[in-house]
C-alpha cells in the first residue's frame, strides 16, 4: 500500500482507468460520482426491460482497453464479452448503400462493385496508411506538459504524416475519386465531433484503426466496460461513491488540496484527478478568479464539438437491420455547414441508427428490441431553443428513419422513448456547451496545446477524459488515463504504467 490518498472526481472512462491503475499499484483511491451509477456518457441508460449504451457504441483498438486491465494484473475478458463486428457497419445514401468491412478483400471487392475503379486507391491506402498510424499514434499516447516534449523524436517524426493544413476530405481526395465513397472513408470525423472538411488530415488513422483493429461490440453494451471497470477498482481495493457530487475543487493558492462535495463534507488527498467533461470543471469547480489560461472568459472563446440528439426506442419488434446504419443526409456538405456553421437543424438530417439487439439478446426481451438513434446536432453555443424544437425535431428524425430504414413502421412499435439534447448534456450530464465530443480537435487545441494531463495550471492536479489530452474517443481516453496515472507513479517512486504502445501492423494486409 502507498501511503498516498488520490482522488478521481467522475467515473467516467477517463476517472475509472486512472482509478483501476493506480489502485492495483497500491494507492488509496476514492472516486466521486455526482450520477446515480457509473460511466458517465458511457453509463446505461435504461428503460422498463430495454437497455441502452447513454453514448459509445463503436469499441475501436480494443488493444487499449485491454492494456489497462493487464496493466492492473487483470483481464479484461473476465470483465466483460466483446463480439468483433463483421460487416462493420452500413452506409446507407439516398441512391444506395455500401458495407464498410475490417477484412481487406471484402472491403476491396465491395469497393469495386460500388465504385469500380476506385479499388486500387483502395490498394495504396493499405500500403501507405499503416505507417501514417504508427508515426501518429506514437505522438498521442504520450504526455505532453512542458513545452519541451513538443520537442520529442516521435512528433518530428510523425509531421509529414499530420498532413498539416490538409483535412481528412483532402487526404482521402488522394485515394478515392467519388465523394460517397470518400464519405465512407471520413464520416469518422463525427467521432470527434468535427466535420470532414475541417478534421485535421492526421485524423486519417481513424478509417485506418477501424480496418485494421476491427470494431467491438460489448455484450449487454458498451456500458458493460465502464461497469467492469468499477468492479476491478473496488476489487483492486478503491472506493466509488456514487450520488456524490463534488461541489468545488479546494485550491489553497494554486495547490489543489482536496474537494467539497455537494453536502459540505470535505475530503483532503495528495492528488486530485479531474474527470468530469473539462470545460464544465475548470468554470464550475474552480472558484473564478483562479485560473489564467483556462479562464471561464477564456473557455467561452474555445472551439467546442458538435452536440448529439439522441433517441432511444424500445420496440415491441426486431427489425432485420444491421448493427450498425450510418444515414447520410441526401446534401451531406449542407447538413455539415447547419451544424458547424449556421447553428440550425437541417430539414434532411444524417443520423446513425444502432439496432444491437440483432447481435445481443441481453438488451430487450425476447422478440423484441433496444434501438438507439444518433443526430449530429449543433452544440449550444447557438440559439436553437430545444424546450421549443425537441418534439418537432423527434417527429422529422423518427420520419427520417421510417423513410430511409427497414424500420418502416417504427412508430407503431414503440413501448418506451426518451430523448436527450444537447440541452440536456449541458443541463443533466455537466456537459459545457452540450459539446459531447468535448473541445474540438483542431490543430490549435491538440497536443501540447490542449488540456494538459498533469493540469498546467494548478498543482497536485491531474486531468482525464476526453476534453484533456490525447482527445475524444474511448481509446485515448482510456490513454489519457494511463498517461496521468504513470505520472502520479512516477512521481511517488511507483513502478511506473506503461502508457498503450501500437501493435505493429500486419505487414502484407492484402493477403489476410
Ligand atoms: C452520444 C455519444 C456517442 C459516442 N460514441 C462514441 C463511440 O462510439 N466510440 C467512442 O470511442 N467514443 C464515443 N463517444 C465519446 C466518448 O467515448 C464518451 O463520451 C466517453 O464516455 C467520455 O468519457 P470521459 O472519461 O471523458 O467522461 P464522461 O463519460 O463524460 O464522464 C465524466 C463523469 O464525471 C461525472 N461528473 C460530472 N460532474 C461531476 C461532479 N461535479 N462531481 C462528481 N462527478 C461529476 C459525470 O457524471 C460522469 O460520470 C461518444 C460520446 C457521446 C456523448
Amino acid at each position: 500500500m502507498v501511503d498516498k490518498h488520490i482522488i478521481v472526481v467522475g467515473a467516467g472512462p477517463g476517472g475509472l482507468t486512472s482509478a483501476m491503475l493506480l489502485a492495483s499499484r497500491g494507492f488509496k483511491v476514492t472516486v466521486f460520482e455526482k450520477a446515480g451509477d457509473v460511466g458517465g456518457r458511457n453509463a446505461a441508460i435504461r428503460l422498463g426491460n430495454f437497455k441502452f449504451d447513454t453514448g459509445p457504441t463503436f469499441l475501436m483498438m480494443k488493444f487499449t482497453l485491454d492494456d489497462v486491465f493487464a496493466a492492473s494484473g487483470l483481464r479484461a475478458d473476465d470483465y466483460f464479452e466483446t463480439r468483433r463486428l463483421e460487416p462493420m457497419y452500413r452506409l446507407c445514401f439516398d441512391d444506395g448503400e455500401t458495407y464498410a468491412w475490417d477484412e481487406v478483400a471484402k472491403l476491396r471487392a465491395e469497393i469495386a462493385k460500388k465504385f469500380p475503379g476506385q479499388e486500387t486507391g483502395y490498394d495504396r491506402f493499405v500500403a501507405r496508411e499503416p505507417g501514417r498510424f504508427q508515426k501518429v499514434y506514437a505522438t498521442l499516447a504520450r504526455d505532453y506538459t512542458s513545452p519541451l516534449s513538443m520537442l520529442n523524436g516521435a512528433l518530428l517524426r510523425a509531421v509529414p504524416h499530420l498532413a498539416i493544413g490538409r483535412s481528412l476530405m483532402d487526404v482521402i481526395g488522394t485515394y478515392f475519386g467519388p465523394e460517397k465513397l470518400k464519405l465512407s472513408f471520413t464520416f469518422g470525423a463525427k467521432y470527434l465531433g468535427m466535420s470532414p472538411w475541417e478534421c485535421p488530415g492526421g485524423y486519417m488513422i481513424i478509417p485506418y484503426v477501424e480496418r485494421e483493429f476491427g470494431i467491438y461490440h460489448v455484450i449487454g453494451g458498451l456500458c458493460e466496460i465502464s461497469a467492469g471497470m468499477a468492479k476491478a477498482v473496488r476489487r483492486l481495493g478503491g472506493d466509488i461513491r456514487l450520488n456524490t457530487p463534488v461541489k468545488r475543487l479546494i485550491v489553497d493558492g494554486k495547490t489543489v488540496k482536496g474537494v467539497e462535495l455537494a453536502s459540505g463534507e470535505q475530503v483532503y488527498a495528495d492528488e486530485v484527478i479531474v474527470n468530469a467533461d473539462f470545460a464544465y470543471a475548470m468554470s464550475h469547480l474552480v472558484e473564478d478568479g483562479r485560473l489564467r489560461k483556462y479562464s471561464p472568459q477564456k473557455l467561452a472563446r474555445k472551439r467546442y464539438s458538435c452536440s448529439t440528439f439522441m433517441l432511444y426506442l424500445g420496440l415491441d419488434k426486431l427489425y432485420d437491420m444491421p448493427h450498425h446504419s450510418i444515414v447520410f443526409a441526401g446534401d451531406y456538405r449542407k447538413n455539415v455547414d447547419d451544424i458547424f456553421h449556421n447553428f440550425r437543424l437541417s430539414e434532411d438530417t444524417s443520423l446513425y441508427v444502432q439496432n444491437p439487439s440483432i447481435t445481443d439478446p441481453t438488451l430487450a426481451p425476447p422478440g423484441k428490441s433496444a434501438v438507439y438513434v444518433l443526430v449530429p446536432v449543433s452544440n449550444t453555443s447557438g440559439s436553437i431553443d430545444w424546450a421549443k424544437e425537441k418534439d418537432a425535431f423527434k417527429e422529422r428524425v423518427l420520419d427520417t428513419i421510417e423513410r430511409r430504414t427497414e424500420m418502416k413502421d417504427v412508430r407503431k412499435h414503440i413501448e418506451q422513448i426518451k430523448v436527450i439534447t444537447p440541452a440536456d448534456w449541458e443541463k443533466e450530464y455537466n456537459v459545457y456547451n452540450g459539446a459531447t465530443f468535448n473541445l474540438a480537435h483542431n490543430l490549435m487545441q491538440m497536443l501540447y496545446l490542449r488540456p494538459h494531463n498533469r493540469f498546467e495550471e494548478l498543482e497536485h492536479c491531474y486531468i482525464v477524459g476526453g476534453g484533456t489530452h490525447p482527445g475524444s474517443g474511448l481509446p485515448t481516453i482510456y490513454v489519457s488515463g494511463q498517461i496521468a496515472a504513470s505520472m502520479i507513479c512516477a512521481k511517488y517512486g511507483v513502478p511506473e504504467i506503461p502508457v498503450t504502445k501500437a501493435p505493429v501492423p500486419v505487414p502484407a494486409p492484402l493477403s489476410r
